[in-house]
C-alpha cells in the first residue's frame, strides 16, 4: 500500500515541554503512544506520526493510507502544538509533502440542490448532488453536519484546512451555520442524496434554508457521524419528526424477520408518511393534535404503558426526539432495560426554546 506522507519542523522555545502534554492528551483520546530510540510514535485511527525534538524545534513526520487520515493526524499534531505552546508564543507551522496545499477537509463535500419536494405540510425532502459520496453511504453513521451559508451570499465560503494543518473558518459575516441532519436516502453511483427537513416555527438556519431553497443552491456537508443501526432480537423505536428520517432509514434496512414496535410523534394525521418496514415491526403514529412540538408527553406516556421485555431475546431501544422527552425516555430505559443483554441509544435532537448552538453547548457542559 502506498502511504501518504507529510512533515513539518516547528520552532519552539522548549519542544520537550510541548511534546509531553501532547502525548498525554492524545493517549487520553485513545491514541497509541510509544517511544523508540528517542523518537515518539503515535498511532491514531490507522494513521501514524513520528515526533522528535531537536535544538529549538519539534520535527513531525506523519503517514496515512489516505488523505483523510493524513489530514486528521496533521490536525491532531498541529492543534495540540498550538494548545501546549507557551502562553504568548504563536508557533509557525507549515507542512510539506502530501496534502500541503489549502484544501477542503477530506470529510467535507459541497452539495448542490437538485429538487425540493413537500412530503407533508411540515416535512420537506431536498435532494442534492455531490461528488465522491461513498463515505456517507453507511448505516453505522447516519448523520451529517450541514454548513448552511448566510442567505444572499453570492459565493459561499467553506472551512478550509490551511498549510498549517489547522481548520480555517471563514470570517463571521460569511460563516455558514452548522446544523445536524440525517441522510434519508443515498445513491453513491448517481452522486445524489436526500435529506428530510422539518419546517418549524421560529425557524433557525436549517428550517429557513429548507423553506426558501432554490435548485442550484449550495450547502456544505461534513461527516458522517453518530451511531447507527444495531443487531437485536427485537426493536423499540421512539421518534418525533426530527428522528423520523433516521428511523425511516433504519426501518428500511432491518432484516425481513426483525420484530418490534416504532412509536412516532407527529403534529397530526397529515404528517404521516408511507414507510417501508418489516412485517414483524408495527408502527404507531402519535398525534399532537394542536399542541406545540416538544410540549407533550405522548412518547413517554406510550412507553410507560408498554410491557418491557422479560425472558425473550435482546431488545434494542432507539429514541431521538426533543430534550424533555429524551430525558424521560433515557431514565425509563435505565430503569427497565436489562443491561446484560439489552442496549439503548437515546438522543436529544433539539431543545424547545433554544437553538442548536445553545443545545450543543448545554450537552457539552452536562
Ligand atoms: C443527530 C441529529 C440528526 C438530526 N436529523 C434531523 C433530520 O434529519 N431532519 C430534521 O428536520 N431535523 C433533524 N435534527 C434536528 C435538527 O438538527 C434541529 O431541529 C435543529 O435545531 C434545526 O435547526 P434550525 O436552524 O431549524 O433551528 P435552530 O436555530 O436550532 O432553533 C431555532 C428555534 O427553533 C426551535 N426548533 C428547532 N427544531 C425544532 C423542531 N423540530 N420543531 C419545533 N421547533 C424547533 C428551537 O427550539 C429554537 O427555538 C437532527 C438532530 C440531530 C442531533
Amino acid at each position: 500500500m502506498t502511504m501518504l506522507r507529510a512533515e513539518t519542523r516547528i520552532a519552539l522555545p522548549d519542544p520537550a515541554a510541548v511534546l509531553r502534554p501532547l502525548c498525554e492528551h492524545l493517549r487520553e483520546h485513545e491514541a497509541e503512544v510509544g517511544e523508540v530510540d528517542g523518537v515518539t510514535t503515535i498511532g491514531l485511527d490507522g494513521s501514524r506520526a513520528e515526533l522528535r525534538t531537536v535544538a529549538g524545534a519539534l520535527v513531525a513526520v506523519v503517514e496515512a493510507s489516505d488523505l483523510a487520515g493524513l489530514q486528521g493526524m496533521k490536525l491532531a499534531v498541529a492543534s495540540h502544538v498550538v494548545e501546549f505552546a507557551p502562553q504568548g508564543f504563536a508557533p509557525t507551522i507549515r507542512w510539506s509533502g502530501d496534502g500541503a496545499e489549502p484544501m477542503l477537509p477530506p470529510d467535507f463535500r459541497v452539495l448542490m440542490v437538485t429538487t425540493a419536494e413537500q412530503l407533508t405540510p411540515h416535512m420537506r425532502r431536498i435532494r442534492f448532488r455531490g461528488e465522491d459520496l461513498a463515505r456517507y453511504d453507511t448505516l453505522e453513521a447516519l448523520h451529517v453536519r450541514l454548513f448552511i451559508p448566510p442567505p444572499g451570499l453570492p459565493e459561499p465560503a467553506w472551512p478550509m484546512i490551511g498549510a498549517d494543518g489547522l481548520l480555517q473558518t471563514p470570517p463571521p459575516e460569511q460563516r455558514p451555520a452548522i446544523r445536524k441532519y440525517t441522510i434519508r436516502e443515498i445513491d453513491v453511483a448517481a452522486g445524489t442524496l436526500a435529506i428530510d427537513f422539518v419546517l418549524h416555527d421560529d425557524a433557525g438556519p436549517g428550517s429557513a434554508f429548507a423553506a426558501r431553497v432554490q435548485v442550484g443552491d449550495r450547502i456544505g456537508m461534513a461527516g458522517p457521524g453518530g451511531r447507527g443501526l444495531k443487531q437485536a432480537a427485537r426493536y423499540l423505536f421512539l421518534a418525533d419528526e426530527t428522528g423520523l428520517p433516521a428511523l425511516a432509514r433504519m426501518l428500511g434496512h432491518l432484516p425481513a424477520g426483525a420484530t418490534g414496535l416504532a412509536l412516532v410523534e407527529i403534529a397530526d394525521a397529515a404528517e404521516r408518511q408511507p414507510l417501508v418496514l418489516p412485517s414483524g415491526v408495527s408502527l404507531r403514529w402519535l398525534h399532537r393534535d394542536g399542541a406545540a412540538p416538544g410540549s407533550t408527553s405522548l412518547l413517554t406516556d406510550a412507553l410507560a404503558t408498554l410491557d418491557w421485555p422479560a425472558g425473550e431475546g435482546s431488545l434494542y431501544l432507539w429514541a431521538a426526539c426533543e430534550h424533555t422527552a429524551f430525558r424521560e425516555i433515557r431514565a425509563a430505559a435505565r430503569q427497565s432495560l436489562r443491561p446484560e443483554i439489552d442496549a439503548h441509544l437515546v438522543v436529544s435532537y433539539w431543545r424547545a426554546g433554544i437553538s442548536e448552538e445553545q443545545h450543543a453547548a448545554e450537552k457539552k457542559a452536562a
